[in-house]
């Protein structure tokens, strides 16, 4: 790093890398961190009046984190607020944790930490590095360019941009393996364990992938019960919550996924739908089945 004062402030952000508490996922403030990258790189400047961000971080939230009770503006005040004992954030009135009310009524605007702003308004590439280590660190592949591109920034810069944020899960040291893909494929006959497309195109597999149940970002193993063949449409609803697997491994579609075409109602008749690996292939394990319907599957299933 160029200097000590930035490696503190890299530290600092380095801190919501941690990409899980107690066990959950929490995306909250890595969410509000991107929106505000996305501000600072589109706008000149992290800040974000209140009435802008509580409709665009909650639409972030419903939209990319785990399913939740509260209210849309209450999952956006949480880390509106509570991102300020980061040592990040800052906001331009002293309002209590959590409550909507007060930034709604006295007009709330927040904003990056001054030495934190002026760092990433020096160098830009510096948002871009920010901007990757979290994403990368709370969201799969198949997911992150959705993030970024609903925050205002590039996929295209970010996911090349270089890792300088430190990880202090040790998560980012962790290599994919390039071999991974080809088991997985062959584990599954190179076909979609969801709807068996097994589309081939000049003698090799097309538009399949290998699919993490327990995500990679969130320590899933490379072990083949944790792993899918799934085409590329079926393994982004999967890693969207709008496809999970219930734990005798039956496909379910969530009641929030509508469609309007015979081409996309095709996805409700996976619905209850018994995975069949070849033998010798294992289903998915019970822990990572449970955590894939916890913390990623979005809605109630449809009614069989
Ligand atoms: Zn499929």
């Amino acid at each position: 790093m160029a200097d000590d004062q930035d490696a503190a402030l890299l530290a600092r952000l380095a801190s919501l890398r941690q990409h899980q508490q107690g066990g959950r996922r929490s995306p909250h403030k890595p969410l509000l961190v991107l929106l505000a990258l996305g501000q600072l790189a589109t706008a000149g400047s992290s800040e974000l009046p209140w009435s802008q961000a509580q409709a665009r971080l909650s639409d972030l939230i419903a939209e990319f984190g785990p399913l939740t009770r509260t209210s849309r503006a209450q999952s956006a005040a949480y880390p509106f607020t509570r991102l300020r004992s980061d040592g990040i954030w800052v906001l331009d009135q002293d309002v209590p944790m959590d409550a909507v009310r007060p930034l709604s009524t006295h007009h709330v605007v927040g904003r990056f930490e001054d030495s934190l702003e002026a760092a990433l308004r020096h160098d830009p590439t510096l948002v871009q590095s920010a901007a990757r280590a979290m994403v990368e660190s709370h969201f799969p592949p198949t997911v992150a360019p959705d993030v970024l591109t609903a925050v205002g920034l590039d996929p295209n810069l970010v996911l090349h941009a270089a890792d300088v944020v430190p990880d202090p899960s040790g998560n980012a040291e962790r290599r994919r393996d390039p071999r991974w893909r080809t088991a997985v494929l062959q584990a599954w006959d190179r076909q979609c364990a969801f709807c068996g497309f097994d589309g081939q195109f000049l003698g090799a597999s097309v538009g399949l992938e290998a699919a993490h149940v327990r995500w990679f970002a969130f320590d899933g193993p490379d072990s083949l019960d944790n792993a899918l063949a799934l085409c590329v449409l079926h393994h982004k609803l999967f890693d969207l919550g709008a496809l999970g697997l219930d734990a005798s491994a039956r496909v379910l579609v969530s009641a929030a996924f509508t469609t309007r075409t015979d081409a996309g109602q095709a996805l409700y008749d996976l619905h209850g739908r018994a995975l069949r690996p070849r033998p010798g292939t294992p289903l998915p394990a019970t822990e990572h089945l449970t955590r894939h319907q916890r913390e990623v599957f979005k809605g109630q299933p449809l009614i069989a």
